[in-house]
């Protein structure tokens, strides 16, 4: 949408038809490359929430005894369909997101690799069988579905976070209703859209839009069996507080700090290739971005040297621009948000190697941009170091030794990923088994497990026990069964038996 067009006001997606809301509260989606504003969010009212979640359990037992073949089929047409229209959802995904095109369509195709793994799902809902657990009795679980499951998305990956969620559980027969998030909805309604022409039936996936009060009325509902949630810290401990206390199966998945450790045999043009993409990529805005690079011993300074050089580089503009690296940030207020930390870390004592504050660019001077920045010398005590900025904003922290590294790493309180850069096998293989953090890279930068893994953050980036996709996926949008059994003849009934059953 171009500057000057009224903004479209969005629907909710109950049972199958897109509803206006009543809400008279909205919040606005930017398009962050022009400033301009392309479309209004309602804030849904609770009888509306209630709607989106009635119409999923309405669905519920025509869905879970849709053999799962069945289900299956839908899962194939979905893929098919989001691979088609793969381009629209990655400019839908830069409109509103302001990433850079390629990077948009990196997301959709991520997305579409975890619908490849949901069409395994008659293998994937396997369950166990055994002869003989004891005379003439054998044993069988069965992975059934839970009823209505929840999803609470973040605005980075409108496309690809929704796909960890729906594709499972709707593969496994349950029905969903995705709180999208209220900046970056549209390309969550595309995709709903097309489940619908994939052959979804009617109910099986609600969406309805809003913030926090909206993701509190879902929680709460009494028919919601499962809530997954991807955010910062601080939305998913509340979601995951909150689901606990009401009795419900939760995954939250929360914000992050991640570090890249150099150690000084490292391929130097390999790692600050590899750093540049990982920090500013996105304009910082993944929750698997480098932002804090350990540079350890005599690496630093060849490190920085190349590091200001590349980053300095770097093109900043409008997504939609194959000619540039780097795309806007998501709001104005956003923006202001990551410069005032970068005041913060010059006020503090840090080294500002490279300041991105202050860029403007020419024919996108209400865009909200900022350019990439380079800070040396900073200390785990900064606030530059200890919290979460989400912007393009790389801090260099010096240490003498792998293991003041690998302290250093240990002592984060978040742990999403990491990644070490190193010819050294041994120091490798010692990273990978002592660093507490959940996905780690080895000259890798940004190890994102592929669909068939979970996506494993620990500590605070992470709260619950079975992880997004991967067989966790599978096992946290499932209950197991599992049923004991015999069939015996008339004459081998005996009369009862009072002591505990054993297996001989
Ligand atoms: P956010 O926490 O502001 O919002 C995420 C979602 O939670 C939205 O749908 C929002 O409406 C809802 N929400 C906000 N506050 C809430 C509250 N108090 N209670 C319940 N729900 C609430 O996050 P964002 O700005 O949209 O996304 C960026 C954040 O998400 C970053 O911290 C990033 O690291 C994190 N993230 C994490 C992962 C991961 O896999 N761990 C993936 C993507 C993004």
């Amino acid at each position: 949408m171009t500057a000057g067009t009224t903004p479209v006001r969005l629907k909710n997606l109950i049972a199958g038809r897109w509803t206006d809301s009543v809400a008279e509260t909205t919040t606005p989606v930017f398009n962050p490359a022009h400033g301009t504003v392309q479309a209004e969010v309602p804030w849904s009212e609770p009888e509306e929430v209630d709607a989106a979640v009635r119409a999923a359990a309405e669905a519920y037992p025509a869905w879970r005894e849709t053999p799962v073949a069945a289900r299956a089929r839908v899962l194939f047409a979905y893929r098919e369909l989001v691979g088609r229209h793969a381009k629209e959802l990655a400019e839908i995904v830069t409109s509103e997101h302001g990433k850079i095109i390629t990077d948009a369509m990196g997301s959709v195709i991520r997305g579409q690799e975890i619908i490849d793994f949901a069409c395994g799902i008659p293998t994937l809902l396997q369950g166990d069988s055994s002869e003989l657990t004891g005379p003439g009795i054998d044993c069988v679980s069965h992975r059934q579905p839970l009823g209505v499951c929840v999803g609470i998305t973040p605005f980075n990956f409108p496309a690809m976070v929704p796909m960890w969620m729906i594709p499972l559980a709707i593969g496994c027969g349950n029905t969903f209703v995705l709180k999208p998030s209220e900046k970056t909805p549209r390309t969550s309604e595309r995709m709903l859209e097309l489940l619908a022409e994939a052959g979804c039936p009617d109910g099986v996936v609600n969406l309805v839009h809003g913030g926090k009060e909206t993701v509190e009325a879902l929680v709460r509902h009494p028919q919601v069996r499962a809530v997954s949630s991807v955010g910062s810290t601080a939305a998913a401990l509340a979601t995951y507080r909150l689901a606990a206390n009401e009795g419900k199966r939760v995954q939250a998945l929360g914000g992050a700090k991640n570090h890249l450790v150099v150690m000084p045999d490292a391929d130097l043009d390999m790692t600050v290739d590899s750093i540049i993409g990982a920090a500013y990529g996105s304009a910082g805005e993944r929750c698997m971005a480098i932002s804090v690079v350990v540079a350890v011993g005599d690496v630093a300074e060849p490190i920085r040297e190349r590091l200001a050089a590349a980053a300095g580089a770097l093109r900043t503009g409008p997504g939609m621009d194959p000619a540039n690296d780097m795309g806007p940030l998501i709001t104005a207020e956003h923006r202001d948000r990551v410069a005032s930390f970068v005041d913060q870390g010059v006020s503090g004592g840090a080294d500002l190697v490279v300041d991105g504050r202050g860029l403007v660019v020419p024919g996108h001077e209400d865009g909200f941009f900022l350019g990439p920045t380079l800070f040396d010398h900073v200390k785990p005590d900064m606030t530059i170091y200890t919290e979460e900025i989400f912007g393009p904003v790389l801090c260099m922290v010096r240490v003498p030794d792998f293991e003041s590294a690998l302290a250093l790493v240990n002592a984060g309180k978040v742990g999403n990923g990491t990644a070490l850069f190193t010819r050294s096998g041994h120091f490798a293989r010692e990273y990978e088994r002592r660093v507490e953090v959940g996905m780690v890279g080895i000259n890798v930068p940004i190890p994102v497990p592929m669909a068939y893994y979970p996506f494993s953050g620990w500590k605070g980036s992470f709260f619950g026990d079975l992880h997004v996709h991967g067989r966790d996926g599978v096992a946290f949008y499932t209950e197991t069964k599992v049923v004991t059994k015999r069939w015996p003849r008339p004459e081998e009934v005996k009369g009862p038996d009072f002591s505990f059953p054993q297996s001989t």
